[in-house]
């Protein structure tokens, strides 16, 4: 009997259950995609912002990709919250033990409240270490201009920071224009073989955005379990985005979440 396509999500939690590891479960689910989990930092949050964050015990990170590895045949993977850089080597060094592939780097560094969800000493471990195993990597633009140290202004400079990335070694990169101050958001896509392209849309007029970029990234995760190519996850990832951004649910006070069912 054939199995049903599965992932695995390698980030945080999200109390209030709009963002991080629970956008990811949402998302995969709404995708046809079955999603384990290995929980590398919980956090207390809410809509408002992150009141308080804690990173487990590596051995216990550890323990979850064993656990995962021993019995699920996983077919894409996506990072997101790693807290520190003793636990992004603690993922990194997992990744190598299972060889896990395709893997999809969305390096989270700051949520919309201002909280710090890695440290700002991690970005070299991040860069260095984790960077060059990834399938495709997703930066924000204020992420983008963290990796590469560049301040971005325009669309040369986001072409100039995503080769930047591609030459730390990641495979393919999207840097996310979800920050620009634009009626239209512009996402950069550089491909491995150097092809690249823009995909643009209109901004939605939304407070209610809160985990979007963990959604894009399980998004294509899941469309790569599926067997999907690279191109086609990444536009499956927008088109998702876009579709579910609009249909609005109203819950907390603050930066909502997305309503994951289309
Ligand atoms: N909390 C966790 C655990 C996350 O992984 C993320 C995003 O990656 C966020 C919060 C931030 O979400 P946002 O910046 O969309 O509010």
């Amino acid at each position: 009997m054939k199995q049903y396509p599965q992932a695995l999500t390698i980030a945080g939690t999200d109390s209030g259950g709009g963002a991080g590891i629970q956008a990811d479960i949402k998302t995969m689910q709404a995708c046809h995609v079955f999603s384990t989990n290995v929980v590398v930092a919980v956090t207390a949050q809410n809509t408002l912002d992150v009141q308080k964050a804690f990173a487990l015990p590596t051995d216990m990170v550890d323990a979850q990709f064993a656990s995962i590895y021993e019995d699920f045949d996983i077919k894409a993977a996506k990072t997101g919250m790693l807290a520190d850089a003793e636990h992004v080597a603690c993922v990194v060094q997992n990744i190598k033990k299972y060889h896990i592939q395709p893997l999809i780097v969305d390096p989270v560094m700051v949520a919309k409240g201002g909280t710090r969800l890695l440290s700002k000493d991690a970005i070299d471990s991040v860069i260095h270490d984790l960077i060059p195993l990834a399938t495709i990597v997703t930066p924000n633009l204020p992420e983008a201009e963290a990796i590469t140290n560049m301040t971005i202004k325009n669309h040369e400079d986001t072409r100039t920071a995503a080769k930047k990335i591609a030459s730390m070694g990641a495979k393919n990169v999207i840097i996310k224009g979800g920050h620009q101050d634009s009626d239209i958001i512009s996402d950069y896509v550089l491909l491995s073989d150097g092809t690249d392209f823009w995909m643009a849309s209109p901004k939605v007029d939304t407070i209610r955005t809160h985990g979007t970029g963990d959604t894009l990234s399980s998004a294509i995760a899941s469309a790569l379990a599926k067997g999907d190519t690279i191109p086609s996850a990444i536009r499956f990832g927008k088109s998702f985005i876009e579709t579910i951004i609009q249909q609005d649910i109203i819950v907390g006070h603050g930066h909502g979440p997305l309503n994951h069912w289309k």
